[in-house]
């Protein structure tokens, strides 16, 4: 069924009858050529490019709760693509443009709002630091202004400007920067797949993987064996879980991140704001709340739950930049459990089992990749090479040292 307006106004008329599920729930198939682990936003577009793009066929995603109930649909839903070094800058570069025309590829409203970001300066040494990533971001292709104090203070006259601890001294911004409503992402890239005869499998544990000489075979899961001539693990939070399945011992610790959500107030934040003295980034959502985040928890943790200290360290970055916040009540806080690399940076890679790929070690910046994410997963999948973007995604990168260190940017873990 294609999405319209003729077509919503059509069912309006007709009592809203004609609407159908939006995609099926099949058994599992004894064998398929792909599977991918991991119902999120990055194994449902893996699963979606794979079909559309490199029209294989075949394909499964074993998602081991519903669609969507990782942190596809826990995030702070902030894209952009701000980043400074050549490994990063074309693949999320790529991935903006993706955004930029997803709601049309797969016909679905994920309400892309390309509100602008702004990162605040409040030291000189940060203006440099900016200056010259927005230049980098130039070079790449990417959108990229440096707006002084009084542009600042004419978009945002309410932040704190006389604070004299962190002076607001101007701003990077990204005009092409914003939000996008995340689980709306899920659900379009799962109809898209199951469209195209992707087999969608909820409730769907991969529990143990299935190797012989050297070579995956399938998976058990929670449904029973599963067999695969290829397995795509995206499973974020629980890659070292599941990686451990073939015997890998992954460069990745799982943390958990928090989100905040205010009760609805009067629109006066227009786009997405970054404070640049602490750990405090901010949006408003449609409907008003302010959505916001801040530090990781800072210790290992499967649970996708948070604590207080962190909720009133995140809340001390929100008074320092703009004390009127203190009068808004906070509605609703939750965890996600993020995948975090060494570096920051993530993995899109073949493993040392022949037909066993990983993608994971996205941090706290995975939901901006998803699109772009997918694609060079796909195309890995589908070609057995790297994408051009994805090409230094590598594990052997921190064999070789060859770090993708965005400071202050991607997570680090104890760093950032
Ligand atoms: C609070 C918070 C705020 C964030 N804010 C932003 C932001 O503003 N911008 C940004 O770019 N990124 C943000 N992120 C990061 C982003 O959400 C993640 O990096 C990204 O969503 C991870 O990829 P995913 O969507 O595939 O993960 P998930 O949605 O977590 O998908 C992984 C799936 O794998 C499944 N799974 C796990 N184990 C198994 C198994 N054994 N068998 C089968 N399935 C399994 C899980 O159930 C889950 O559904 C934020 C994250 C959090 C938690």
């Amino acid at each position: 069924m294609r999405y319209s307006g003729f077509r919503v106004i059509a069912e309006a008329l007709t009592g809203h009858k004609g609407w159908k599920p939006v995609w099926r729930d099949p058994a599992p198939q004894a064998e398929y050529d792909y599977i991918i682990v991991g119902g999120g936003g990055h194994g449902l577009a893996t699963a979606y490019y794979l079909a559309k793009e490199f029209k294989q066929a075949r394909i499964a995603v074993l998602e081991k709760g519903y669609l969507g109930g990782g942190n596809v649909g826990r995030n702070t839903t902030i894209i952009r693509s701000n980043y400074l070094l050549d490994g990063n800058e074309p693949f999320y570069e790529f991935s903006l443009k993706l955004w930029e025309g997803l709601e049309q590829d797969f016909n679905y409203n994920a309400m892309v709002s390309q509100r602008g970001i702004i990162n605040l300066i409040h030291t000189d040494a940060q203006r440099d630091a900016f200056t010259r990533r927005g230049n980098g971001m130039i070079l790449n292709g990417a959108d990229a202004e440096l707006l002084n104090r009084d542009q600042v203070r004419a978009m945002y006259p309410f932040l704190n400007f006389d604070n004299a601890r962190f002076p607001i001294k101007g701003a990077l911004m990204q005009r092409r920067g914003g939000t996008v409503r995340h689980d709306a992402v899920a659900w379009g890239y799962a109809r898209g797949a199951d469209m195209r005869g992707v087999d969608l499998i909820q409730n769907c544990e991969v529990t143990g993987m299935r190797i012989e000489n050297g070579r995956i075979r399938g998976v058990e899961t929670s449904r029973g064996f599963i067999g695969a001539k290829k397995v795509g693990v995206a499973v974020a939070g629980s890659s070292s879980k599941v990686m451990a399945h073939a015997g890998m011992r992954l460069p990745i610790e799982s943390h958990v991140l928090q989100a905040f959500v205010s009760e609805g107030l009067k629109p006066f934040i227009a786009g997405v704001m970054t404070f640049g003295a602490g750990h405090f980034y901010v949006s408003q959502s449609d409907k008003g709340g302010l959505v916001f985040g801040g530090d990781i928890d800072g210790y290992n943790s499967y649970a996708q739950r948070g604590n207080l200290p962190v909720i009133e360290d995140v809340a001390e970055g929100g008074m320092a930049l703009m004390p009127a916040i203190g009068r808004a009540r906070l509605l609703r806080t939750w965890g996600g459990i993020m995948d975090m690399s060494m570096d920051g940076s993530p993995i899109i890679d073949k493993t040392h089992v022949e037909g066993l790929y990983f993608n994971g070690g996205w941090c706290y910046g995975g939901f901006k990749a998803t699109p772009a994410s997918g694609w060079c997963f796909a195309h890995l999948l589908a070609k057995d090479e790297p994408h051009k973007t994805a090409t230094a995604y590598r594990f052997d990168r921190f064999l070789k040292g060859l770090m993708i260190d965005e400071k202050g940017q991607g997570a680090q873990p104890n760093l950032h």
